[in-house]
């Protein structure tokens, strides 16, 4: 696979006082195929945050690599990640965090231009505008500022910011989840159509897994700061083979009310543990429907089950083919 960015082995901890340490990521080993989708599932705190900002060199991992268009950048210093940063952008959750209140979109969006692009006031001004058109707003959306936009408008100017500076790669933290429904769908195309267009690499960081699947070439899942299950999209979203995806899938409604009524659905018994104690053997197995014996004392590691799809469970292979929710839990 040709990657554009790369973490082998990753461990991301955090401090939290004497002798507290948060394991947030813990051995990733993933690739980001380059100009392709990579979404990163899972809940909140299951580590995918951090290992995104990990990935951008924001955070220092305690172990492991992480490699940049080919170059290890695991120990580069401020200065030098300084000047790989254009090359690297987020679109966050919040747009607001990216576009300053107190002035314009228009400005905000000039901003970076100037700065890095050393671009005179009226060029940045008008290349502000062309990235707001090519994320569907009007040109007039320069002349406003930030609270004056919906949802949607903010979340469509802050990919505009975003993209200013012609990044290669795009990591896009939770872009949908504080949009209504109808919106989401709309900003996930675009942020599709982007990638295409402007031949991006982009990870984009979910909860909704369907979603997510159908704009992505390959998806990841994440559970209490490892990677249980990566591969082809369809793939993945047709035979899962770990049963925490099996469980994530089920909990999105089908469109059609007739089997929305009657599908199975799988509830997980209680919260995912916490990452300061993660279970023993499989993390998941205080919740697994499956578990067996070996689950609670044996990890399962991350291994190939079909062709570029890996799955950590013991028994990923081994169940009858396609997982669907109703095979393995009989629903
Ligand atoms: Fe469940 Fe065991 Fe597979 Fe973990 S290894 S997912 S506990 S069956």
């Amino acid at each position: 696979m040709n990657a554009l960015v790369e973490a082998r082995a990753l461990v991301v901890r955090f401090g939290l006082g004497p002798g507290r340490r948060l394991t947030a990521v813990d051995g990733v080993d993933l690739a980001v195929p380059r100009h392709a989708t990579l979404a990163l599932v899972g809940e909140s705190g299951s580590g995918k945050s951090t290992l995104g900002l990990t990935l951008l060199r924001v955070h220092r991992p305690a172990a492991g690599r992480v490699l940049f268009d080919g170059v290890d950048i695991t120990d580069w210093d401020e200065r030098r990640l300084r000047a790989l940063r254009p090359r690297m952008q987020m679109v966050l959750q919040d747009p607001y965090a990216s576009l300053d209140p107190h002035v314009t979109v228009g400005e905000a969006l000039a901003e970076p231009l100037r700065a890095c692009r050393g671009l005179g006031r009226a060029a940045a001004r008008e290349r502000a505008v062309e990235l707001l058109e090519s994320v569907g707003l009007p040109g007039s959306t320069a002349g406003r500022r930030p609270h004056l936009l919906s949802g949607g408008q903010r979340q469509r100017a802050g990919i505009a910011r975003a993209l200013a500076l012609e990044p290669e790669l795009l990591i896009a933290d939770e872009p949908v989840s504080a949009l209504d429904v109808s919106t989401r769908a709309q900003v996930v195309a675009l942020l599709d159509e982007l990638r295409r267009r402007h031949r991006l690499t982009v990870l984009l960081i979910a909860h909704d897994l369907a979603l997510a699947g159908q704009v992505s070439d390959r998806v990841a899942v994440m559970y209490v700061g490892q990677v249980v299950e990566e591969g082809p999209a369809p793939d993945l979203i047709r035979l899962p083979q770990h049963p925490y995806t099996v469980a994530l899938l089920s909990a999105t409604p089908d469109p059609d009310p007739r089997i929305e009524r009657t599908r199975p659905r799988i509830t997980l018994r209680g919260e995912p543990p916490s990452a300061l104690r993660p279970p023993s053997g499989c993390r998941f197995h205080p919740r697994c429907p499956i578990a067996r014996d070996v689950c609670a004392v044996s990890p399962p590691p991350l291994r190939e089950v079909r062709t570029g799809h890996r799955a950590a469970c013991h028994f990923a292979g081994e169940l009858e083919s396609p997982v669907t929710p109703t095979r393995i839990w009989g629903g």
